[in-house]
């Protein structure tokens, strides 16, 4: 922790703050500018921390040195972190693609998603069966009864299910019925439930919040991981910001950063970053290009009859275009794509 002083600081005050931060179990270096007197604090930072040192009087600026993330921090781990999902790892050199509705409709829709997008390369089915709505009118979701369509789809398909857990009180349902939990975007902050995922063995899929920045997110991850549960993916979303052409705003400067931060894989969501079906494509591209691990896409069998973001679904041909247009951005970013099942001999 680096503390800097006012203009004129007194000779009282620097003893003061240093006894305080000695106090405390650190060591203190002074460093005399013109003006100002910096102090470095020596030892260990986490002492500091719920320490309100900007009140001490004299102290104009506080900086901290180490990251306040531990276990995400990139320094944390020897390698990237990998997580098994289904046949493939993310975190490797492939880029994993999850599809699927956004939400969980019924049994058919489910079924047909879910073989439709296997078949052009995904490697995960999503869907959500508990629907987190900024309206109390709109659908929101199956529950229990999609949670089971879910289970069903991952058997039928033998594609791994990512689906959202909205409440501390669904962790153990949503557990028992799929392999990977998501936290959306309006839970991000959500310590109870970062918590409660921290125990449970599945990872945890985990979206940037509307107005989060990148510290928030990678603080969330460290509830989770402080809980034991190292299996973390971050997933940025989009943003929330003044523009208003799309329904998000991308923020791809995100993916380079938090691979530079963090040893956890970071998925990137097209669908919700940009809210509208011909921004997929071209968002996707750019998170390709920017080193993202994986992709969160929504398909849906007929967007336009969809109970919950249809205009940022794509249809089954459309998402079997996008895997295909991706192949070049993919093999320039240096990795590899699921390989597409061959249509079958009529
Ligand atoms: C979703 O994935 O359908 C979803 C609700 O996402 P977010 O939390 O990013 O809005
Ligand atoms: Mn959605």
């Amino acid at each position: 922790m680096i503390i800097v002083t006012r203009i004129g600081v007194t000779e009282e005050e620097i003893d003061h703050i240093r006894e305080r931060v000695e106090s405390l179990g650190l060591r203190t270096h002074l460093s005399r500018g013109e003006s100002r007197t910096i102090i470095g604090c020596i030892g260990d930072e986490e002492r500091l921390q719920n320490v309100p040192l900007l009140s001490i009087p004299g102290v104009e600026s506080v900086h901290p040195v180490m990251r306040p993330y531990k276990l995400a921090a990139k320094e944390f781990s020897a390698r990237d972190t990998r997580i098994a999902l289904g046949e493939v790892e993310l975190g490797g050199s492939e880029l994993v693609v999850v599809a699927g509705p956004c939400s969980v409709e019924g049994e058919e829709m489910l079924m047909q998603t879910a073989r439709s997008v296997k078949a052009s390369g995904a490697r995960a089915l999503r869907g959500g069966a508990f629907k987190p709505r900024t309206s109390p009118y709109s659908f929101r979701g199956m529950e229990e009864s999609g949670l089971e369509l879910l289970a069903a789809a991952r058997v039928a398909s033998g594609l791994p299910v990512v689906t959202e857990v909205m409440d501390t009180r669904q962790v153990e349902a949503v557990a028992g019925h799929a392999d990977v939990l998501q936290v959306g975007a309006r839970n991000m902050q959500n310590y109870a439930l970062l918590t409660e995922v921290g125990r449970v063995h599945r990872p945890v899929l985990l979206k940037r919040g509307l107005s989060a920045t990148i510290q928030d997110l990678l603080l969330a991850a460290e509830y989770v991981m402080k809980q034991g549960n190292m299996n973390v993916i971050l997933c940025e979303r989009g943003i929330r910001t003044f523009e208003t052409a799309t329904r998000n705003t991308f923020d791809v400067s995100a993916i380079p950063v938090l691979k530079s931060e963090t040893h956890l894989p970071v998925l990137a969501d097209p669908s919700h970053a940009g809210g509208y079906r011909y921004l997929v494509a071209p968002l996707a591209y750019a998170a390709v290009a920017a080193g993202a691990d994986g992709l969160l896409v929504e398909v849906h069998p007929t967007p336009e009859t969809a109970l919950s973001d249809g205009d940022q679904s794509l249809d089954f041909d459309e998402f079997g275009t996008l895997m295909e247009a991706l192949a070049p951005f993919v093999a320039a970013a240096g990795r590899t794509l699921a390989p597409r099942e061959q249509p079958a001999e009529t």
